[in-house]
């Protein structure tokens, strides 16, 4: 009996995750001593803020080692409505919060509470990796709607309204969006809102997971129309807006039936996320926004700097992201052409002769339902960035 028949045909038919295998590349091609650049990676470089650091440590001291609720400490789900009501005008109760083990897992928790096999989830495209996959995994269907560089990568009412059955379950989505950053504005979402409105039978999920990285405009939510707002799901994590990736904590605002449904699941799987991290992830959400905003400014100066750089570059399409810290080129027209008498196909092609040849590690554009396009995260310092835009200009500038 082979190893494969040893594994269920649920991890055999999963996609490894694109952005993590990327950056597990970029690491291992430096260990063998090559000068590589990771921009695969949607990871601030910055550390945990040290306020939030003390807080931890005064938790654990305080005794905070044991199980916690399974949705979370009261506590911490005070701290998320108080962030709901004052950052984005929603009234929530602790009943309609669950604290996950990152969004990736509230994501997860809310798949398998809410799909049954064949359902349809309706998910913006270009989308962030997991998304697919994990409704895959609880049965579900994706339903990919479509945006292209030239409609910014956001998509239309229209073409929402003409993916909505009888099957969708759910709507999901980011904003600002991983992988283009994008921003939705509140015309824009209302818009959205007054043709879901109507199908009572469709919830969204709005992942607002980098709501803290905006540079123009502000962040919305959807769950701010009434025609919706009983049926939005608001998902967003300590991750990118704290520089907690590793903290692993995230959390949802939903209606009370879902939440108890996820901490059903929660309760059986995890128990819950980690008890001083709880804590200081409490003091992090209650702490005024003003202690994150140095690192969004830095972000907007990487973002001004590399937008520039790639305008250099004739024949890659740009849309200039309002938020997050990822830009998303379209490079189709460079497919066709050869490095080094290599022809490139499309952006896996790319991404992998980027790599081998000039050591800097991008995510193609496929792994987010976007085949024209390259994944370039600018959550790196400054001088790795301008090194990786020289070695983009000098690649694209030696393509025939
Ligand atoms: N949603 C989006 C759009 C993301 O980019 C990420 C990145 N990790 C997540 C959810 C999950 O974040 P985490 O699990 O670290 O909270
Ligand atoms: N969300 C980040 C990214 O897109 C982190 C890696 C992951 O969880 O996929 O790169």
């Amino acid at each position: 009996m082979s190893q494969q028949d040893l594994l269920s045909n649920t991890v055999l038919n999963l996609q490894e995750s694109a952005t993590l295998k990327m950056s597990k590349m970029a690491r291992e091609l430096k260990a063998q001593g090559h000068d590589v650049i990771s921009l695969s990676i949607g990871e601030p470089d910055f550390d945990t803020p040290a306020f939030i650091n003390e807080a931890a440590k005064q938790a654990l001291d305080e005794g905070y080692t044991h199980y916690t609720p399974v949705p979370g400490l009261l506590e911490l789900r005070e701290a998320v409505c108080t962030k709901l009501k004052r950052d984005n005008g929603l009234t929530f109760e602790p009943t309609n919060i669950v604290v996950s083990n990152g969004a990736k897992q509230t994501i997860y928790n809310l798949c398998q509470a809410m799909i049954n096999p064949g359902d349809e989830v309706i998910i913006f495209t270009p989308y962030w990796v997991s998304y697919i996959e994990i409704v895959k995994l609880a049965g579900g269907v994706p339903v990919l709607v479509a945006a292209d560089v030239d409609q910014d990568y956001k998509v239309t009412p229209a073409q929402v309204a003409a993916a909505i059955t009888d099957k969708t379950k759910f709507i999901l989505y980011s904003s600002p969006s991983n992988p283009t950053g994008s921003v939705y504005t509140k015309k824009e979402l209302e818009a959205l809102a007054q043709v879901i409105g109507p199908h009572e039978h469709v919830h969204i999920v709005s992942d607002e997971i980098y709501e803290h990285i905006v540079f123009d405009g502000v962040h919305e939510s959807i769950a701010q129309f009434e025609s919706v707002r009983d049926r939005t799901i608001v998902v967003n994590g300590m991750s990118k807006g704290f520089a907690m990736t590793g903290w692993r904590l995230g959390y949802m605002a939903a209606p009370k039936f879902i939440a108890a449904a996820c901490t059903k699941i929660q309760g059986q799987v995890t128990s819950g996320a980690t008890a001083f991290g709880q804590k200081a992830a409490a003091t992090a959400l209650l702490a005024d926004p003003k202690a994150t905003q140095d690192m969004m400014r830095t972000f907007l100066g990487r973002r001004e700097f590399v937008i520039g750089q790639l305008k250099e570059i004739e024949g890659l399409k740009l849309s200039v992201p309002e938020g997050a810290f990822y830009i998303f080129p379209d490079c189709s027209n460079f497919f066709g052409k050869s490095y080094k008498g290599q022809v490139i196909k499309d952006s896996n092609d790319l991404a992998a002769s980027i790599l081998n040849n000039v050591h800097l590690a991008l995510v193609a554009g496929a792994a987010f339902g976007a085949p024209n396009c390259m994944r370039i995260s600018y959550a790196a310092s400054q001088e790795q960035l301008a090194d990786a835009c020289n070695r983009l200009k000098e690649y694209f500038g030696s393509m025939v």
